[in-house]
């Protein structure tokens, strides 16, 4: 692991940055600081039809507005495809990839239950095709996508444990519970990867010690920790920080229309305003 610790925030360009990503990106840049490191910005893109290239010029825009920086070129995920399928292709050669059929409609017919994020659990119907049944699917060229064998992946790997560090250097230790998720999505079907595989490359290509993010991450850590140990990547310290909450207790997110940085900017907010509002009484970089 290098001396220098190094953090990352990576916003995905599909809207503006709210108050929730201006917390997540001051928490990450006073983390840096207070640790005596770097703290780098992925744009995470890999979604072609909801990534924009003005949110990913208004996320830059955002952050030099809050006053934060970065020591190296911003790392685009739209530019890193074939290291993903590297991996995917590992993982598949590993026998721990099937390629899985199912509409979002039938998942949800057929759900056991649901997994952390609320979403219908997979059944795993795709896993149980006969060697012909899948043949003839593949053949049909009907996109598909590929999911893990959790379970399988799980054993191979034995426990794992998540580290979770606080701002004072404390360390703590869970064990990672992958088998939540069920056979998760690694490869989707309208990009050649997921959040999961695409985020779990790049922290290790960047050289990530330690991820700062939401606690609505939490669980997704789980499965992070178990694609790092199949790939033969180091495993980072966590830290999941609070959401900002909005109208009580919901996230604020861009979905429901919550105030952007730049419509508080219009309305004459300045970034020492925001930075207080948020917690972050002077700035942490200049
Ligand atoms: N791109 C993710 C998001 O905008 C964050 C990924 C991460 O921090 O691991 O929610």
């Amino acid at each position: 692991m290098p001396s220098r610790p190094v953090l990352r925030f990576a916003p995905s360009p599909n809207g503006r940055l709210h108050l929730g990503h201006a917390y997540s990106a001051l928490f990450t840049w006073s983390v840096a600081e207070a640790l005596g490191g770097i703290a780098l910005l992925r744009i995470e893109d890999i979604d072609a039809q909801r990534s924009k290239p003005e949110f990913d010029a208004a996320i830059i825009e955002d952050l030099h507005w809050l006053g934060l920086s970065w020591p190296q070129p911003v790392l685009r995920q739209s530019t890193r495809f074939e290291a993903y399928a590297e991996a995917a292709a590992r993982l598949k050669e590993m026998g721990l990839l099937y390629p899985c059929f199912c509409t979002r409609r039938q998942v949800a017919e057929r759900a056991t239950g649901t997994d952390p994020d609320g979403a219908p659990l997979y059944p795993g119907t795709c896993r149980h095709l006969s060697a012909q049944q899948r043949a003839d699917r593949l053949a049909k060229c009907h996109p598909y996508q590929w999911r893990l064998l959790t379970d399988k992946a799980h054993a191979l790997t034995g426990p794992l444990a998540v580290t979770s560090f606080d701002i004072k250097g404390n360390l703590s230790e869970l064990a990672a519970d992958p088998e939540k998720w069920g056979d998760a999505v690694i490869v989707r079907k309208e990009t050649p990867t997921s959040y999961h595989l695409s985020v779990t490359v790049d922290d290790a290509f960047q050289g990530v010690t330690h991820v700062t993010r939401g606690m609505d991450l939490y669980h997704a850590t789980d499965l992070h920790r178990l694609l790092q140990a199949l790939l033969g990547l180091p495993a980072p310290l966590y830290c999941h920080h609070r959401l900002v909450l909005d109208d009580g207790d919901i996230k604020l997110a861009k979905s429901r229309g919550s105030q952007s940085l730049a419509d508080l900017r219009a309305a004459g907010w300045t970034a020492a305003d925001v930075r207080q509002a948020l917690g972050f009484g002077s700035p942490t970089s200049e």
